[in-house]
């Protein structure tokens, strides 16, 4: 390595460069500029490789190791004023610190694509074009511009405008024609408002009861600066209005405010909801956005014209100059972790966030995570419970049916079923709920047992009847269905265990005048689909719901009086760590939507394991109970919050490759005795879409000597030759260990 360069005439430049590599990259101004007005946040174009990249400037340095005649200057700077502030630069730089993961790529997941394409911030809104109604020119005048007549047809079947980008879809170079449409007075040209009006006057909404005004009255109370507080309340309970409250506050004093939410094409109203009740300009950050209306919500938060902030996930990197409150609803739920690339975890992140802004953020939850239960417990948190249901309503009553010997239709059990005939009698409306789609999970000959396994996965194939397909859920895979059974030929298939699509079946053929909405990602999958059924479900016009954990996520069904769970036994006997926290989540959840409105509710949970402590304790105790038994179980495994864990993961064509690139990842980590290392061991779904999969697992109590472990390490795996025939993430923190 070439000895350090002292620069005494200009300073070097480190810029993150979205690559694959770990550390910022160091380059020169360009001659004819002053380098101190290349400020940090500011995007500048440089040569990388034999290509160019837009990388953000990180700081100044006096020295580099890059050798003299390597070091090249910038190409260009983008930007008069960092579009990256400082506050969110430090929040990257300590993400990609703590995820391991190459700080360029962090950096450019924190900007929209259009800033990662060199385009300027921008809140305005994007060129729209409508038809001129009062101009009532015949059209025969246009005979001669075919495609002047084009574009006025098109615009008079969209009255309410296209945008430039939609019109490039339909027409081929439609700006010189339109020019002249404008010019013929025509047609005009506006804009669309990139963020929806503010409502005129905010809705007051219902004075809080006295729980809520305590909770409200506390959190105001703390001291000023980071606090982290967690709203652990039953569904119904109260805790978005506690948002909205705390969120009108800071608004008054003229900040602004985050709101971290699962997923909002699930939850649509709670976005409508806070909008109407604090009046604001909103910015909602979702995967629904195209590049230009993503582009125009970001710099609204950045430019401070956007007081409320409501997001998914990577919401958590908006830049908001006057960030004063941050709140993650449904902290508990898994989509806050992201799966692929850079894994990290936004509530955590909001945490950190919150940490670094010095201003406190709101965790809430009727299922808080057992990470922050126990951080709770511990008073790193401040636990506020909510033990009422706000509205009128009462607590619904759990049963547990004992499966056993029961002779079940298609899933249900005859307690199940006399309960839902009991329920539909009354006028009340029920809801079935199953976690898996499809018609069932398995077809086997009934001859000799040979079942159907997806060639690529180590899974087998479910059964879609309406389709009459196989599908694979966990590569994609489809196939007809077979007429004869693969093995010994017989003609006998039949459908083992059952699935959403089944129990819609069987229950419209039992009730073929009642209206049943399924709700899965079979039948939501055409846009607008999932909020016709929502639709459908909370006004009561479906009267029977079947559906996965769709159906379980922050959804209002003030008519449901009967939940259904069908199976739990898979999630009992589960190997993730995780297992028994979803399940008693899960039901806690569905059970919650039972009984509102004055309704008594009614919760039946299907289960050939009556007697599981699990379920036991969950009933008996509360989903409280249940985390304090589950909490111990894990220190004694050794799992989080007690143990920290990474997972190295890898897959390969050939499980050969993936083998020697393990071996060679364990014996790069060498051994330390705070560490301890499972593995490299088959993923427990070995092979997936035709790929090995293998998965090395690092546990410490230390988290500081675990990353101190990591760092040099993952650098030294990113140079491993036998890298280059596998794909290997590390995952810190986990969700799952799949
Ligand atoms: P959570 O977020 O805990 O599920 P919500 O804040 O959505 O609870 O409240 C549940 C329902 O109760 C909503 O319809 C809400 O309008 C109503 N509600 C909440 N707080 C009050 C209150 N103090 N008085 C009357 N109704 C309330
Ligand atoms: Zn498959
Ligand atoms: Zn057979």
């Amino acid at each position: 390595m070439a000895s350090p360069q002292k620069k005494s005439s200009a300073r070097i430049i480190q810029v993150a460069v979205p690559a694959p590599l770990y550390g910022a990259f160091d380059y020169l101004a360009p001659a004819h500029v002053d380098e101190r007005t290349l400020q940090p946040g500011s995007r500048v174009r440089v040569p990388f490789g034999r290509r160019h990249h837009i990388g953000v400037i990180l700081g100044h340095v006096d020295q580099t190791d890059v050798p003299a005649e390597k070091l090249k200057a910038l190409k260009a700077a983008l930007d008069q004023a960092p579009v990256l502030p400082a506050d969110l630069l430090e929040l990257l730089t300590w993400a990609a610190r703590y995820y391991h993961y190459p700080l360029g790529e962090v950096v450019n997941t924190a900007m929209p694509a259009l800033l990662r394409k060199g385009k300027a911030p921008s809140s305005k809104g994007q060129t729209l074009w409508q038809i001129n109604a009062t101009a009532n020119a015949p059209d025969i005048e246009l005979k001669r511009a075919p495609r002047q007549q084009q574009l006025l047809t098109l615009l008079k079947q969209h009255q309410q405008g296209l945008t430039s980008e939609q019109l490039s879809q339909h027409v081929e170079n439609w700006r010189p024609a339109m020019k002249a449409l404008v010019d013929k007075g025509r047609v005009t040209k506006g804009e669309q408002s990139c963020l929806p009006e503010p409502t005129s006057c905010a809705d007051p909404g219902p004075e809080l009861n006295s729980e809520q005004r305590s909770i409200v009255d506390d959190i105001k109370h703390q001291a000023n600066g980071y606090c982290a507080h967690l709203v652990h309340g039953v569904t119904g309970s109260g805790k978005t209005e506690i948002y909205i409250a705390l969120a009108r506050q800071a608004i008054a004093r003229h900040e602004q405010v985050l709101v971290l939410v699962p997923e909002i094409s699930l939850t649509p109203q709670l976005t409508e909801r806070f909008r109407k009740r604090l009046a604001v300009r909103t910015a909602a950050l979702h995967s629904g956005l195209n590049d230009s209306q993503r582009l125009c919500a970001w710099s609204a938060a950045a430019l401070n014209q956007a007081p409320l902030v409501i997001g998914t996930r990577s919401a958590v990197f908006t830049p908001m100059p006057q960030l004063g409150l941050i709140v993650v609803d449904e902290e508990h739920d898994g989509s806050y972790k992201q799966q692929d690339g850079f894994r990290y975890n936004a509530r955590d992140l909001a945490l950190v966030r919150a940490q670094q802004a010095n201003i406190p953020v709101i965790l809430g939850s009727a299922t808080p995570s057992l990470e922050s239960l126990h951080n709770s417990y511990h008073q790193r948190y401040r636990l506020h419970m909510l033990k009422q249901r706000a509205g009128p309503s009462q607590s619904p009553r759990i049963e547990l049916v004992n499966l056993c010997k029961q002779k079940l239709q298609h899933g249900l059990s005859p307690k199940l079923l006399a309960a839902i005939d009991g329920h539909l009698d009354k006028e009340g409306q029920v809801l079935v709920f199953l976690n898996r789609r499809g018609y069932s999970p398995l077809l086997m000959c009934h001859e000799c047992g040979w079942t159907l396994s997806c060639r690529r996965c180590d899974a087998h194939m479910t059964y879609h009847k309406s389709k009459q397909r196989l599908i694979c859920h966990h590569c994609g895979a489809d196939a007809p269905v077979p007429l004869n059974c693969g093995d010994c030929g017989a003609a006998e298939l039949i459908s083992i265990g059952a699935g959403t699509e089944r129990i819609e079946q069987h229950l419209q053929s039992i009730y073929p005048d009642t209206r049943i909405a399924r709700i899965d990602r079979d039948t939501t999958r055409r846009k607008g689909a999932l909020q016709h059924m929502l639709a459908q479900a909370s006004s009561g016009h479906a009267r029977i719901l079947v559906g996965t954990q769709m159906l379980a996520k922050g959804h209002d069904f003030p008519n449901v009086t009967l939940v259904g769970v069908i199976d739990t036994d898979q999630c009992l006997y589960s190997g993730d760590f995780r297992a028994a926290e979803h399940l008693a989540q899960l039901v806690t959840q569905v059970a919650g939507r039972a009984g509102r409105a004055e309704k008594p509710g009614e919760v039946l949970i299907q289960t050939h394991h009556p007697d599981h402590p699990l379920l036991q304790t969950l009933l008996h105790q509360g989903y409280d109970g249940f985390a304090r038994a589950a909490l111990a179980e894990r220190q004694q495994a050794g799992f989080p919050p007690y143990r920290h864990l990474a997972l190295l993961r890898c897959e390969a064509a050939k499980p050969e490759a993936g083998n020697a690139f393990m071996q060679s990842a364990r014996e790069l980590l060498g051994d330390n005795p705070a560490v301890d290392v499972f593995g490299p061991l088959p993923a427990p779904m070995e092979k997936r879409a035709g790929r090995y999969r293998l998965q090395l697992m690092l546990q410490s109590a230390q988290r500081k000597t675990l990353h101190q472990l990591m760092q040099p390490w993952v650098r030294a795996l990113s140079q491993l030759r036998t890298g280059n025939r596998v794909r290997w993430s590390l995952d810190v923190d986990p969700y799952d260990t799949y």
